[in-house]
This record gives structure tokens, C-alpha cells and sequence, in this order.
């Protein structure tokens, strides 16, 4: 028995297919998945006819309802965890202008050769008499002992007709941990420039999934080595290189920015804590300088950096929603918990960066952890230990004060009311006098302390209580 094949749905969908007298196979991800180890809930299909006639069948027979893409060609349905999609079997072929093919009916050989990769190219047999049998005329089980990315056809056209292969490769390369074989390699190289016929939200659902990957630099060295990375991310592009005056050279930011990436990675699975890291220092080139007595400094990068954030996740059409906002807000205080660690750990300085912060004070941390790359031993070792200290004093201020959500013990609208005020500068001068003698410790976290404390502003900027 294939142990890929126990469950009793693949039995009767062979069952359907033996009674329609057509061919049907699990084709794909959920095959190299099997050999791989890896879970996998989504198993394709292909059958030698009709994929939509067998979904309906299948459907009617297990009571499950079929979603059907007549334009595609495709049915899908759901069985427990299980996603199913069922396609007829395709040849392909292309045109210079676009990633979508001419498609006509085709054998199973004809519907191997139309995948990318030789390990994303395997079948196993569902019908009776050859249930379990697995097809793999490209030897895919070899190319995955090798740990190889390969393509089936000859790479060059395989990438020219649909460049988006370009990028899956790469992508199975740092999910997986493969080499992509030389000439499939070289192919990429040869043929980057076709990226441009590729749809932006294709191209981020994979850099999504690089992030993702256990070590997402093999994705980004990738990208970098076959000349994809300033076609697809420019910014990413120009944090590379060295730049030396006299004994004076900083160091290569996009390597950098990889390192930092690999760490987080170690210690959060949060998509966009991962965007974080590779953007925060995407400021850095446009606030180089050089000072003689200094060498290189790259002042103010934080507050570019954060706001490029907006500019890439349009470009690239991620969400331009409360995701990019967090970004944006890790990126804009990446320096500040080591600016602290770096200094004496006052309250007040601990207390503001609370309240910047918010609940995302924690993920911040964890960046900024990632952030320390040095490779003085000493030096990482001291970071972390102040580290460790400044973490400490966040537990307790927060303990005492509760500044993480903080909402100003008095509003704007109050104020407004006791001195009989339209909105006005004066307003807004009172609030913040306010929420920055909380910060700095001048007053506790309180209503009343706050009343009195605002009694002794106002007096000063001379204003009356009404009534
Ligand atoms: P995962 O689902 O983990 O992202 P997958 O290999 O299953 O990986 P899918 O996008 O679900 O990827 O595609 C299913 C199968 O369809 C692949 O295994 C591959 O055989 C084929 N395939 C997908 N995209 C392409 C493509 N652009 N060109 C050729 N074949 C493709
Ligand atoms: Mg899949």
C-alpha cells in the first residue's frame, strides 16, 4: 500500500474514474510533499478528460459541494482538512507577451512536461488495476535525494514562457533548502529580464513565502546572485556594497540586512515582524554621509526608512492597511531599545519608549535583538546583557505605571469643557504638558495627580475655569 494514497478518498476518485474510463493521478506538491515529509492538505488531480465531470461526481457521492472555474477548467472541493482540485489533463503552449498559454486537452506525459520543476512533476496512479504506481519520467525522487531544483523541459524556454517559474525556483530553494542545478541557474540569469510580464501580487505571494522559509536569505542571495533582486526589489538592491574612505568602510547593509533576517527567523514565525527586519534599514543609502573625524554615518534612516515602507508596499501591492502601519512603526523605532541599552536605563526614557511602542513593545524587542550582528563576541554578548536589563525594567515600569495603552488620564475634551475652550492650540499644549509629565515621572499615571497637574499648567498660561 503507498502510504501517500491510505486515505479512501484517492481509492474512489480512481473508482470514478475507471467507471468514466478516463486516467486520473495526484500530481504535484502533495506528491513531493509525501516523499519530502512535509504536510500537506492540498492535492491536485489530473485527469484524461473532464476534471470537473469527476468533482461532480465525487461530490454527489460524498455529499460535499464542488466549486466549479468553467473559464479553467477546474473544480474544487473540500473533505475534512483535505482541498481538492481536479483539471483535465493539458498540453501547453506559449506566446511571447504572456504567462497565459494556449491550452489543449493532453496526455498525462503531456501534462509532466508543462510543469516547472522534475520534483514538482510526479504522479501517482489512482486507477484499480494500477492504483499507487508512481510516474516520474523526469526523475524527480533523484533530483530530491540531490536536493536539486531542476526543470523538466529545457530551462530556457521553461522560464521565457512563464518567467513566474523563475521566482518559484528560488522560493522551493529556500523553503527546502535545495541548490537549483547549474544550468537551471543559469537559465534564470539569461532570461530575469521576462520577470517584467509578471503580475506584482504573483511575485509577493512568493517573497511571502520566502519570508516565511526556516532560512529566508538562501531566497534573497538567490535573488542577488541571478540578477532578479534590483529587477524585483531595487530598494533591497542598493542596500549592497561597501563603500571605504582612508581606514574608514561601513559595512555591506543588504548582508546586514540578511543576517538580521536569519535571526528573527529563528525566533518568530509573524510574517510581518519578518518584513520588519528586511526593511529596517531599507533608509540607509538614501542618508549616507561621510565625516572625516566620524567615517560613515547614516543619520536619520529610521525616519526615512519608515516612511519608504508606505512607497514598497504599494509598489509591490502588499496590504496598505494596519500591516503596513506596524511596519512602518518597527522600522521607525527599530534604534531606540538600543539606544537605551546603550546609555543608563532611566524610567523616563523606558516609559516613552512604552508608550511609542504599545502592545507592539515586544516585537520590537525581538528585532531589535535580531538587529545585533557584530561579529565582536564581546560586544554581542554586552548588547544582550543590557538587553536583558532594559527588558527587565520594561516588565517593571509597565507593572507600576501601565503606559503600554496608555490613554491621557485627562482628554482633550475635558479640558476644553472646565476652561471653556473651542479646539485651539492651548488645548493641545495642556494635553501634552500633561503626557509628557506622566512620562518623564514629574506625576503618577493618575486622574487626580493629572487634575492638579493641569490646574498649575493652565494657571500659568492664564486660563480661567468657566462656571
Ligand atoms: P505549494 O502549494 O507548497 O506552494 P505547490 O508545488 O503545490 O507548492 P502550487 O502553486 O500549489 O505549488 O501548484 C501545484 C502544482 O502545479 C505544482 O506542484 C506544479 O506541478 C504546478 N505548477 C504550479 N505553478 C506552475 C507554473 N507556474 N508552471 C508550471 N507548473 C506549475
Ligand atoms: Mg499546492
Amino acid at each position: 500500500m503507498n502510504d501517500a494514497l491510505r486515505h479512501p478518498l484517492f481509492k474512489q476518485i480512481g473508482a470514478i474514474a475507471d467507471a468514466k474510463g478516463l486516467q486520473a493521478f495526484v500530481i504535484g506538491g502533495y506528491v513531493r510533499d509525501y516523499f519530502l515529509r512535509r504536510p500537506c492538505t492540498d492535492i491536485d488531480v489530473v485527469v484524461t478528460g473532464s476534471g470537473i465531470d469527476v468533482a461532480e461526481t465525487l461530490g454527489r457521492q460524498i455529499g460535499s459541494r464542488v466549486s466549479v472555474f468553467k473559464n479553467f477548467g477546474t473544480a474544487m472541493l473540500r473533505c475534512g482538512k483535505w482541498e481538492v482540485e481536479f483539471v483535465g489533463a493539458r498540453k501547453e503552449s506559449y506566446r511571447a507577451d504572456s504567462r497565459k498559454p494556449i491550452v489543449e486537452n493532453g496526455t498525462i506525459e503531456d501534462d509532466q512536461l508543462r510543469r516547472d520543476f522534475t520534483i514538482n512533476a510526479m504522479a501517482f496512479s489512482l486507477n484499480g488495476d494500477t492504483f499507487g504506481q508512481l510516474i516520474d519520467p523526469f526523475d524527480g525522487t533523484g533530483d530530491l535525494e540531490r536536493l536539486l531544483i531542476r526543470t523538466p523541459c529545457d530551462p530556457d524556454t521553461t522560464f521565457s514562457d512563464d518567467p513566474l517559474r523563475m521566482i518559484r525556483a528560488v522560493r522551493f530553494a529556500a523553503q527546502l533548502g535545495f541548490d537549483i542545478e547549474p544550468e537551471t541557474f543559469d537559465a534564470i540569469e539569461r532570461n530575469r529580464e521576462r520577470i517584467s510580464i509578471v503580475s506584482k501580487e504573483r511575485i509577493v505571494t512568493e517573497l511571502n513565502k520566502i519570508l516565511l522559509s526556516p532560512v529566508p536569505s538562501i531566497g534573497f542571495d538567490l535573488f542577488d546572485r541571478c540578477g532578479l533582486l534590483p529587477l524585483i526589489f531595487p530598494e533591497l538592491s542598493r542596500l549592497k556594497g561597501v563603500e571605504r574612505v582612508g581606514k574608514h568602510a561601513h559595512k555591506d547593509n543588504f548582508v546586514h540586512t540578511l543576517k538580521v533576517l536569519d535571526n528573527i527567523a529563528r525566533h518568530t514565525d509573524k510574517l510581518w515582524l519578518r518584513w520588519a527586519a528586511l526593511l529596517h534599514d531599507i533608509g540607509k543609502p538614501r542618508t549616507k554621509a561621510y565625516d572625516p573625524k566620524t567615517g560613515w554615518t547614516f543619520h536619520g534612516h529610521e525616519v526615512v526608512g519608515s516612511k519608504m515602507v508606505a512607497a514598497i508596499f504599494r509598489e509591490l501591492k502588499l496590504p496598505m492597511n494596519e500591516k503596513m502601519k506596524y511596519v512602518q512603526k518597527l522600522v521607525f523605532l527599530h534604534l531606540r531599545p538600543i539606544i537605551l541599552a546603550e546609555d543608563v536605563v532611566t524610567d523616563s526614557a523606558v516609559r516613552r519608549l512604552l508608550f511609542e511602542a504599545g502592545d507592539d513593545i515586544d516585537d520590537l524587542m525581538t528585532l531589535c535583538e535580531a538587529d545585533i550582528t557584530s561579529a565582536n563576541d564581546a560586544k554581542v554578548k554586552r548588547y544582550l546583557q543590557n538587553f536583558e536589563l532594559v527588558r527587565v525594567k520594561l516588565r517593571e515600569i509597565e507593572e507600576k505605571d501601565r503606559i503600554r495603552n496608555f490613554q491621557p488620564p485627562i482628554s482633550g475634551e475635558l479640558i476644553m469643557q472646565i476652561y471653556g475652550l473651542k479646539p485651539c492650540r492651548a488645548v493641545g499644549e495642556l494635553k501634552s504638558a500633561i503626557k509628557d509629565a506622566i512620562l518623564d515621572g514629574v506625576i503618577a499615571n493618575d486622574y487626580d495627580q493629572a487634575y492638579a497637574y493641569m490646574e498649575r499648567q493652565a494657571a500659568e498660561l492664564g486660563l480661567k475655569k468657566i462656571g
